[in-house]
């Protein structure tokens, strides 16, 4: 893949390396949507529409996946009825807690 320019959030923890636990830096998901995503967005490439960022207690934070996190709101309103349904089903669909899937390499 070529370069491309991605907006991330300035208090986003730096990406681990491939494999390691997910620190929520957003960089998959900011990139292109995973398969629900897609769904989701309505598109291949760009943020997912599903991505939520948290402010953390110290001026820190991580991005989320609204599905995981029952968030209705981020979902299409013909989606919503379903949103209980996708949470329950999103951990193991996009692999929650099994590290960075992520190979992308971010430039200064
Ligand atoms: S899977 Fe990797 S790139 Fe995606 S949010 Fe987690 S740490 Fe960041
Ligand atoms: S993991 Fe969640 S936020 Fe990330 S692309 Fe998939 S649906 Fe969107």
């Amino acid at each position: 893949m070529g370069e491309r320019h991605i907006a991330i959030h300035p208090a986003a923890p730096p990406k681990p390396p491939w494999g390691a636990a997910c620190n929520g830096c957003g960089l998959c998901c900011l990139a292109e949507p995973c398969p629900i995503g897609r769904l989701i967005s309505l598109r291949r490439r760009g943020a997912c529409r599903a991505l939520v960022w948290e402010d953390g207690p110290h001026g820190n934070g991580q991005y989320r996946c609204g599905v995981l996190a029952g968030r209705r709101d981020r979902l299409p309103r013909w989606l919503r009825p379903l949103g209980g349904w996708l949470q329950r089903r999103a951990g193991r669909w996009i692999a929650a807690g099994a590290g960075c899937d992520c190979d992308m390499e971010l430039a200064d």
